[in-house]
């Protein structure tokens, strides 16, 4: 199948094509070899996705688009403050090789023009020029994802004739915003100036960009996150040379351009997108470059300022623990406890980004949600990112919470380094942070206990099996005869009480004291925890309906004590007293109804 990006970067390389306004560079005679008609585009996605068009794979020199890289190595090797006193931020209404400084600050008036990027390329560190280089050089080519290589002609004829580049260094070391001999450095300036790429490695420098700095298909991390923002915005507002405000105002994208043609720019979070044409206009921007790249953010509006998003679709469901209870049952009395009260456990299963105004949206839920509420469990699984400022936000919420008595735990964010990070970095102290929980099951059973708080621990408790639902409605001389029929059985910790898979010996199980675990048996091999089962309840009773194979493992999770019922003793019995066997097979098809109608809720929950 053609994809669609695919074929409309075809039809816009067709489209401009016939563009042939504008001059090489001819500064050096090397950049007036280029084939004037050579034509590339190329788009990559965050997930490293390459389209392309036209002349791709067509090399050029990258010249001045190695500026904004060589300055985000600057600001990793240095820091923003360093960077930030030696090289500014402003924009210049000046030409990109201006020999001159901000009047106000002294220093080059930002990196994007020939004087800061001098300054920049001076500013990496290595012990000697020939190390900076080799760091430049494996840095840029990391932003690429390949190694890349030098023209030599080219950087031959730039060092030869580049007499006003000279000026600059000087410049720069006179007014001491350099250190040293300017002149090794500005070799090295002009060796960046002269790597080899093409419009994908200028796509992928893009995207790496755009990822926050991080390669999409190598993974490598090129440069600090934190820097990611300062680079776009100098990038933004002075990329491209002195048509920098019309650029922002018709494409809307931080870019840079270079006079070997070529021309990136950046989406944030979603695409790099790299161009080649040799045709330059006179501020020194590829004609093609800048045609096509509006046509691009035209089609799609890709505009940087044109983000819009529905904070309300970060909830994508709320449930609470009536529809969706923890397996853990462990006794009748707090069964019956929770059940009145389960609906005042309450999860929000959030999705997608995270960010300040998504965090916003989802507290004022909270807030709404809060009267009926004990606590709130954020279930985290599919929320691809959080944001530094939701982190905040939501840390404030969980103490304005929890100072009225309600909880805000989270769960299923285990392994998710990046969403555990922001959430530790924006926490009061460790000891005040969100609880967290591996499953939704554990958080739910937590938030149950907080409800049962205050009900004795039915670890204690014991409860006559006569209590069990499973009788209701029989009378005291039946159950006399009932009870004569029972057995006691004791179990340790641990103990296996019914193995799944094995036939049944036709016993039907009541817990007076203890609690036992249901494992059911996977398909692939282990087990998946069903239930925890306690005093008053029952286990084994579908062999009441003629289940002969067990179909779940049970064993005892503390020292259990049950009594027993054999179902042949049972039927036996039945033929003086039928009514008694039409009482049980009542109570466990209203138990089975019970289960049943929990079960389809839970469904219906976890399926929208
Ligand atoms: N080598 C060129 C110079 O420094 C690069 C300029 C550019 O691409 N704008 O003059």
């Amino acid at each position: 199948m053609q994809l669609p990006i695919q074929s409309y970067l075809a039809d816009l390389y067709q489209q401009l094509a016939a563009m042939d306004d504008g001059q090489l560079a001819s500064y050096i005679p090397e950049l007036t070899r280029a084939n004037p008609d050579w034509f590339g585009l190329c788009i990559v996605t965050m997930d490293g996705y390459a389209y392309t068009a036209g002349d791709a794979a067509q090399t050029f020199t990258i010249q001045s688009v190695s500026k904004p890289f060589v300055y985000a190595q600057a600001l990793a090797d240095q820091g923003i403050e360093t960077v930030m006193r030696r090289v500014g931020v402003e924009p210049s209404g000046d030409a990109f090789n201006s020999i001159s400084l901000d009047p106000h600050t002294g220093a080059p008036r930002n990196p994007m023009i020939n004087a800061g990027a001098i300054a920049s390329t001076s500013l990496v560190a290595g012990d000697t020029p020939e190390h900076q280089w080799q760091r430049l050089h494996t840095a840029l080519s990391a932003f690429a994802g390949r190694d890349l290589d030098l023209d030599a002609a080219v950087y031959q004829s730039e060092s030869d004739t580049g007499f006003r580049n000279r000026a600059i260094a000087w410049m720069l070391r006179n007014f001491d915003i350099t250190e040293g001999d300017p002149m090794p450095s500005l070799e090295n300036y002009f060796r960046q100036c002269s790597l080899l790429v093409d419009c994908r490695d200028l796509a992928f420098m893009a995207a790496t960009l755009a990822n926050g700095g991080v390669h999409p298909l190598t993974q490598t991390r090129c440069m600090p996150a934190e820097h990611v923002e300062r680079v776009l915005s100098v990038m933004a507002t002075c990329g491209m040379y002195d048509y920098a405000g019309s650029w922002l105002y018709e494409v809307g994208m931080p870019a840079k351009s270079g006079v070997g043609g070529g021309i990136l720019a950046v989406l944030p979070g979603r695409f790099g997108i790299g161009v080649f044409s040799p045709r330059l206009d006179d501020k020194g921007n590829s004609v093609r470059g800048i045609a096509a790249c509006k046509q691009i953010a035209r089609d799609f509006g890709l505009n940087i300022f044109n983000r819009s998003s529905l904070p309300s679709l970060t909830v994508r469901r709320i449930y609470t623990a009536a529809e969706s209870p923890s397996r853990r049952q462990t006794g009748l009395h707090s069964v019956a406890h929770l059940r009145e009260y389960a609906a005042r456990i309450k999860t929000l299963c959030l999705q997608g980004e995270i960010g300040v105004d998504s965090a916003e949206y989802v507290i004022r839920q909270l807030q709404q949600l809060a009267p009926d509420t004990d606590s709130f469990i954020l279930d985290l699984h599919l929320v691809a990112n959080l944001s530094h400022g939701a982190a905040r936000l939501l840390h404030a919420a969980r103490h304005e919470l929890h100072a009225r008595g309600i909880a805000l735990v989270l769960s299923r964010i285990h392994g998710r380094k990046s969403i555990e990070d922001t959430l530790r970095c924006n926490g009061a102290d460790a000891t005040q942070g969100f609880l967290r929980f591996e499953g939704n099951d554990l958080a739910v059973q937590w938030c149950e206990n907080r409800l049962l708080d205050g009900i004795p621990d039915e670890e204690e408790v014991e409860c006559c099996f006569s209590d069990s639902g499973f009788f209701a409605g029989i009378d005291a001389s039946d159950m006399k005869q009932v009870c004569s029929l029972m057995q006691t059985r004791q179990f340790a910790p641990g103990e296996v009480i019914i193995e799944a898979g094995q036939p049944s010996d036709g016993e039907i199980f009541f817990i007076e004291r203890g609690r036992v675990n249901v494992l059911a048996p996977l398909p692939g091999g282990g087990h998946q925890f069903v239930a925890t089962l306690g005093p008053g309840m029952n286990f084994g009773e579908l062999v009441l309906l003629g289940q002969r194979t067990r179909s779940a493992m049970v064993h005892a999770e503390s020292a259990v004590r049950c009594r027993m019922l054999e179902m042949h003793a049972l039927n036996h019995l039945a033929t003086e007293l039928p009514e008694l066997k039409i009482a049980i097979l009542h109570n466990l098809s209203l138990d089975l109804a019970d289960k049943l109608k929990q079960a389809t809720r839970m469904i219906s929950v976890l399926a929208n």
